[in-house]
């Protein structure tokens, strides 16, 4: 997708306070934060939303909540919300799917 920000984003086209990057997600700070700490994790294929995930991205999905487990470790958090939403009537606003960590602890970065 070549105007998809998180697109740009993953493929550093557009600057971000990454946290995390391999080869299939990247993760960085929100740029408008809901809550001391807000980290936004992004599979690097565009994939718009929950309700276009296919069979074949299963391990993906998998590996999305391993590195928000990940994160919220290294960040020492004590606990965290873990958001997807899922369309306009969701709440989604970037066509890319997106997993929200959301925590009142602060990571100190
Ligand atoms: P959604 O409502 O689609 O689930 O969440 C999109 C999130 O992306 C919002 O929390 C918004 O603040 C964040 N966001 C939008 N544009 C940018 C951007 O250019 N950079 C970063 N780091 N976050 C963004
Ligand atoms: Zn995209």
């Amino acid at each position: 997708m070549e105007d998809c920000i998180f697109c740009k984003i993953a493929k550093g086209e557009i600057p971000s306070a990454k946290v995390f990057e391999n080869d299939k997600l990247v993760a960085f700070n929100d740029i408008n934060p809901k809550a001391k700490t807000h980290i936004l994790i992004v599979p690097k294929k565009h994939i718009e939303s929950v309700k276009h995930l296919e069979e074949a991205d299963k391990e993906l999905i998998g590996e999305l909540f391993l590195v928000a487990k990940k994160i919220a470790e290294e960040k020492n958090l004590q606990g965290c919300k873990l958001v997807i939403n899922v369309g306009r009537e969701g709440g989604q606003i970037i066509d890319h799917l997106h997993l929200h960590l959301l925590s009142s602890d602060a990571t100190g970065v």
